[in-house]
């Protein structure tokens, strides 16, 4: 059945069940003009908002509707705990084309709700508008963080280590793996694929390190880029070994067109955390977690990778929009 046939009521009937999964901050969640809301008692409230767009971030016969819908979100608690924060409610609004299959949406529903499930965030209403264009998917999302754990991009010091979260550059291998549409993939680039159609956002980690970060972003378009903005935000120097940079045993294993650390480099869309610490031995480091993989040194503000005894500027290059 086509989306046409079921009407938008009928859609908003499918979209509302199973939608709260912390009931205690929600009054009126899907249903009225507006949800409303308990705000967070002595916390910061943090509000974000991301966009996915047909043929710019995906195309539908790369991704299934439940990897989409999990991702949409995915990328939006990504920012929530790039501040330090818990994320707590989402809206969504998306703009669809008549002839959609309804199942699109239904089963892009559920992996919203796996995702909403997994980390607790209510979804709490939305917007659902027809085009002739491409699908287009927002997310705004709702976060709390306590004051003294906010992370900014901003507050590094000289001395301070730069750690990552996981590994990176995945995704990004992910990404061209599957636009070679292959019929078969090996282990190895079926776990750089998921990486890519479904990645974790860091709100666990996020959790702990914010008890001793001094600054945090998430590396959405590649840690050349996003340890450029930490650098200009903080107005710090920083630098990176170029060897210390976390792969994958996925990505170590798989054959790729490029140099497998310029996937981490200027590759995208890994959803880790890239942040400044005060240089010391903690449980997430021993734990594997994280990897220290450079540190804020004293001079004017930029990044530069470190490879054995050449060391040069690494520009902030990678995907960009306009
Ligand atoms: P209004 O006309 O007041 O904007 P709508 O008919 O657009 O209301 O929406 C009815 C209810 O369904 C609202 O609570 C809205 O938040 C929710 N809603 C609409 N579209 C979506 C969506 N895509 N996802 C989640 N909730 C939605
Ligand atoms: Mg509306």
């Amino acid at each position: 059945m086509a989306i046409r046939e079921l009407g938008e009521f009928g859609l908003i009937d499918v979209i509302q069940e199973n939608t709260i999964f912390s009931p205690e901050s929600v009054v009126v969640g899907i249903g009225d003009d507006a949800a409303a809301i308990r705000p967070p008692k002595d916390k910061l409230e943090l509000f974000a908002t991301d966009m996915l767009v047909e043929d710019i971030h995906f195309t539908v016969d790369t991704i299934s509707p439940h990897d989409l819908g999990y991702k949409t979100i995915a990328v939006n608690l990504s920012d929530i705990a790039a501040m330090g924060g818990r994320p707590t409610q989402v809206v969504i609004s998306m703009a669809l084309r008549p002839d959609l299959e309804a199942s699109f949406v239904t089963e892009m529903y559920q992996g919203m709700k796996e995702i909403c499930r997994e980390f607790g965030v209510n979804l709490v209403g939305g917007d659902t508008v027809s085009t002739r264009g491409p699908i287009v998917l927002n997310c705004a999302v709702l976060g709390e963080v306590a004051e003294s754990r906010l992370q900014k991009r901003s507050g590094a010091r000289v001395g301070d280590w730069v750690a990552v979260t996981n590994t990176l550059g995945d995704s990004a291998a992910g990404c061209e793996l599957l636009l070679k549409r292959k019929d078969k993939y090996t282990e190895a680039e079926q776990a750089l694929i998921k990486a890519h159609v479904k990645p974790c956002p860091q709100v666990v980690l996020a959790k702990a390190l914010a008890e001793y970060a001094t600054s945090m972003n998430d590396v959405s378009d590649g840690l050349a880029s996003e340890s450029n903005e930490l650098a200009k935000a903080g107005n710090i120097r920083i630098r990176i070994d170029k060897a210390k940079i976390p792969l994958s045993d996925a990505m170590r294993e798989a054959s790729l067109d490029k140099d497998k650390i310029d996937y981490a480099l200027y590759g995208g869309e890994d959803y880790q955390l890239i942040f400044t610490m005060p240089p010391k031995e903690t449980q997430e480091l021993i734990d594997g977690k994280i990897t220290v993989i450079g540190e804020v040194v004293a001079g004017d503000a930029g990044v530069f990778l470190a490879d054995g005894d050449k060391t040069e500027r690494l520009l902030p290059k990678g995907y960009q929009h306009f």
